[in-house]
């Protein structure tokens, strides 16, 4: 059903959370605030809605349909009628619908960010700058639709020539995390529609606001009826509905970006009738600083890594590891430029550089791993406390050792813990002893140890004194339980394409 408070702009309520005392409201225009299930290129009303929330007060912004097993199967039928049309148009056209979509999306882009900051949380210059990279995708698979070759290749006989052709797989379901409602799944479907594959999209329950804009973008693009679907559910659905998505015969493939642990769920799904999948898990990224880097370019670095979206990215770092001898000087500098760098606060304040977590549980675990680091003897530099509601300060901690909890899973917050090593191989032994390997980020001067460090490191990406290194040029993806495939770059189009070995015989030559 239709929202309370979507007519003509969303208006944010002033929530729970005292310390958000003023009044946040926002004018987005109408066509972008969508509160129904986008399928077949119609909106549709579920029986049920969920409540979407600001995670900064618990207000609720609106409520969504909860769309349920009868959508998701609704949406798959659309999609694979879609596909029988979608993947006979030319590369050219497609590649002209996803520019179109495109610079929709850049055009929109302050709305966009407002919603992603409604619903997620995130400082407004952040939900900017998610938009743009979330439009880049749009941009670069708009580019690759066109560059999708075969290969001849010489044969062993010579009455034979043998030909390998790439063709799209079909539907592809999309199911994507909260943290970055609207990259995440730019980043899957425009390589998904440039290979003439067709999606059904379900969003995470706190975000699916974000997910319909891009539906009403992409039908204002004129991107076909059935090619690009959306089904917001609740959480409690999500089991039910990503069964259907994962296990129906007429899905294809299945990409996911989210934990570990739902990834290992919807694997097993996929096995029962052998889907191709793409799955972007969880990170655990170390961020070592030798004794040889330039510390404050390293302290710069860290800042970035590690607070953006309040430390809730996968390729957050989250274990640092700094050499003895550079330790107290960076230590020093990085609690100076907490300081002089971060305010916490509602996401459309302007000064707000850290907006809250997701949820209480989100800031419940960081404070867990913070009393239990404290317990086994880490020193507190900085913050430590939750505040109101969601919110956590930004924290720093020494003296912390390889067995805390804070250095064996995945914190999601603004917490950074130090651990102090001598050499590189101990320290390339603590980096590597995890089951997951996503990022991995290390700042040296040396260049003979920029090659060993950047080899030896089990992580699918590495920042060499570098601490933001997303792109769509290149390849984005984990190695271990960080998942299987790869997004963006020039390789995201083959996770959605088949390739075909053609073979003519019996030709006189
Ligand atoms: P999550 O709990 O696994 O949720 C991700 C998505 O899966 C949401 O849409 C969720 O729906 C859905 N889901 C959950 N259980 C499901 C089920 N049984 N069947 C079908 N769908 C199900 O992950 P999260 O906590 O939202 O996201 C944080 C995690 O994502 C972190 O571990 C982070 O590292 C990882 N991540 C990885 C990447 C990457 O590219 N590698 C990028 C971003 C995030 P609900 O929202 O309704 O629960």
């Amino acid at each position: 059903m239709v929202s309370c408070c979507l007519s003509g702009g969303l208006r944010l309520l002033r929530g729970v959370n005292r310390m958000l005392s003023r009044r946040y409201s926002l004018d987005v225009s109408g066509d972008l605030l969508r509160s129904q299930a986008f399928i077949n290129g119609r909106w549709v009303s579920a029986p049920d809605s969920f409540a979407v929330l600001d995670p900064a007060t618990g207000a609720e912004l609106c409520s969504v349909s909860d769309c349920s097993v009868p959508q998701a199967q609704e949406a798959v039928t659309a999609a694979y009628t879609a596909f029988q049309t979608w993947k006979t148009h030319t590369a050219k056209e497609r590649s002209v619908l996803l520019r179109k979509w495109f610079d929709l999306v850049n055009h929109h882009k302050e709305d966009l960010a407002k919603i992603i900051t409604a619903e997620c949380g995130k400082p407004m210059k952040e939900s900017i700058g998610e938009i743009a990279y979330s439009a880049s995708f749009l941009e670069w698979f708009s580019e690759e639709a066109r560059r999708v070759y075969g290969d001849i290749v010489s044969p062993a006989a010579k009455d034979r020539k043998i030909l390998l052709i790439k063709q799209p797989v079909g539907v592809a379901s999309v199911i994507t995390p909260w943290n970055f409602p609207s990259a995440m799944i730019t980043r899957k479907v425009g390589a998904a529609l440039a290979a003439g594959c067709t999606v059904v999209v379900k969003p995470a329950e706190d975000t699916p606001l974000s997910a319909l804009a891009l539906a009403e973008l992409a039908a204002q693009a004129g991107i076909p009826p059935g090619v690009f679907n959306v089904v917001p559910c609740s959480r409690e659905k999500a089991p039910a509905v990503g069964e259907v998505l994962c296990t129906d015969p007429l899905v294809a493939k299945i990409s996911f970006t989210g934990s570990t642990a739902t990834g290992k769920a919807l694997l097993k799904h996929a096995a029962g009738t052998v889907k191709k999948v793409s799955m972007e898990l969880g990170g655990h990224a170390p961020f070592i600083v030798f004794d040889s880097a330039d510390v404050d370019k390293a302290v710069a670095g860290a800042m970035a890594s590690k607070f953006r979206n309040s430390g809730q990215t996968c390729v957050c770092s989250n274990r640092f590891l700094v050499q003895s001898g550079i330790h107290d000087v960076f230590l020093e500098k990085l609690g100076k430029a907490m300081d002089a760098e971060l305010r916490v606060g509602h996401g459309f304040e302007p000064t707000t550089t850290q907006g809250p977590l997701i949820n209480t549980r989100a800031a419940e675990k960081v404070e867990r791993q913070v009393t239990d680091a404290v317990s086994q003897g880490a020193v507190l530099v900085k913050g430590g406390k939750r505040l109101e509601g969601s919110f956590m300060q930004p924290t720093l901690l020494s003296n912390v050792s390889a067995d805390m909890l804070c250095m064996q899973e995945e914190t999601f917050g603004p917490l950074i813990p130090i651990l102090k090593f001598n050499t590189e191989k101990e320290a390339l032994a603590i980096a590597n002893a995890s089951q997951v390997g996503l990022a991995g980020y290390f700042y040296s001067q040396d260049l003979s140890q920029i090659w060993r460090v950047a080899e030896q490191l089990e992580v699918g990406m590495v920042g060499v004194n570098e601490g933001l290194i997303s792109t769509a040029e290149a390849p984005f993806g984990g190695v271990k339980q960080s998942g299987l495939g790869r997004e963006g770059s020039k390789y995201g189009v083959d996770e959605y394409l088949e390739l075909k070995y053609v073979c003519m015989g019996g030709l006189t030559l």
